[in-house]
């Protein structure tokens, strides 16, 4: 059995995504080219805003963002402790500084509270320049959209979201990728939009920004390629993913249905038993992993165990929350103690989960999950 199913995936689509493949091939048209620009152009329908970058992975993503909007020395970035470290990690590259909220305990996106909590106590040491928020829609569960931006609003702030994990996800009828001033997304394999590689992309409705994006994406260039008028990097999509997304994201939204069948089959079984995930009514999770959330660390860890001797995969995202990572260790935390971001580091798991996952496996694993903690 396997954690997320690929292969499945990649056997379903096969005959048109070898064709894409080779036509990029027989094109020999390696590098940005029309494939990209379509799919930037599709991408951005889809997810429902002016325009998209895309460049080489969600990392590059959101440093594409900080860069264009001059983020770096002095400049305070409020980020969830719950998220993958590469939400941050490009603004820390640029001088900036993190400052960790905690989650929610319902939703696991950041506490709109502790954010509020924390600019305070940001602005009364007056040490840093607050600047921006990264909201990420974690486990592809859609951030408080309406809540952040007036935070945004009532401190001057960026709304940057990080929607690695949610592409395909709902919020009031908004998909993610527009939930932010700024939006940043990923298609590493395992996400829910993923390509065979690397790959991410920007979104964004302010031409200016756009426009700046594209010129950073390719070292800077202004006119042309040896027209250089800003310091950017390397980061474009290859052409060959491109023509993979163009076909995978035909059947995104399908998946996406499937997700929340498969999502609802096992919140139905296991709620009585385990933490299940909460989505509010209004709000469609992408689900880029399905997680439970166990009464303590002992009790994940013995189930975690169990199902390996069942040989059913689990992962733990992420056992660490950012505030505890050797490398954060000299962040200043202004007190916080981090409850909710801890609890669910030492307390969940994801289990086996895609829009392929068969449904004689599925049972197996509610079955197996049952029998150790029923008891
Ligand atoms: C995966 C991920 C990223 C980074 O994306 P890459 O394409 O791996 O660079 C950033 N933020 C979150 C929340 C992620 O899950």
């Amino acid at each position: 059995m396997e954690f997320i199913d690929l292969k499945s995936q990649y056997f379903k689509y096969k005959k048109e995504i070898d064709e894409s493949i080779f036509k990029v091939l027989g094109n020999a048209d390696y590098i940005l080219g029309e494939e990209v620009e379509q799919f930037e152009k599709e991408i951005a329908e889809y997810v429902g805003r002016k325009y998209a970058v895309a460049c080489s992975d969600g990392t590059s993503a959101l440093q594409l963002i900080y860069m264009a909007y001059n983020i770096g020395e002095g400049d305070a970035v409020f980020c969830p402790d719950m998220t993958f470290i590469a939400s941050v990690e490009p603004a820390c590259l640029l001088g900036a500084t993190p400052v960790f909220c905690d989650i929610d305990g319902e939703s696991y996106n950041i506490s709109v509270d502790c954010l509020e909590k924390q600019i305070k106590k940001v602005i009364s040491d007056g040490k840093l320049k607050p600047r921006a928020i990264v909201a990420v829609d974690f486990i592809g569960n859609p951030i408080d959209y309406h809540a952040l931006k007036s935070i945004a609003e009532k401190y001057d702030l960026l709304l940057i979201e990080d929607a690695a994990q949610g592409i395909g996800a709902v919020y009031n009828g908004k998909k993610c990728g527009t939930l932010g001033d700024i939006s940043a997304t990923s298609f590493f394999p395992s996400k829910p939009l993923g390509c065979y590689g690397d790959g991410g992309a920007v979104f964004t409705d302010d031409e200016n920004i756009y426009k700046l994006l594209k010129s950073i994406r390719v070292h800077g260039k202004g006119k042309t390629k040896y027209d250089n008028i800003h310091i950017g990097v390397n980061s474009r999509l290859d052409t060959i993913q491109a023509a993979i997304l163009r076909v995978k994201l035909k059947y995104l939204g399908r998946e996406i249905e499937k997700r929340q069948e498969i999502a609802k089959e096992y919140s139905s079984k296991l709620g009585e038993y385990v933490k299940v995930p909460v989505i509010n009514h209004n709000n469609i999770s992408a689900y880029a992993q399905y997680v439970i959330v166990l009464e303590s660390m002992k009790q994940r860890n013995e189930l975690m165990e169990y199902l390996k001797g069942k040989n059913i995969p689990t992962i733990q995202y992420y056992p660490n929350p950012l505030h505890k990572l050797p490398v954060f260790s000299n962040v200043n935390c202004y007190g916080e103690t981090y409850e909710c971001s801890s609890w669910y580091g030492e307390c969940s798991l994801g289990i086996p989960f895609s829009a392929f996952l068969r449904s004689e496996d599925q049972q197996y694993i509610i079955k197996s999950i049952i029998e150790k903690i029923g008891k």
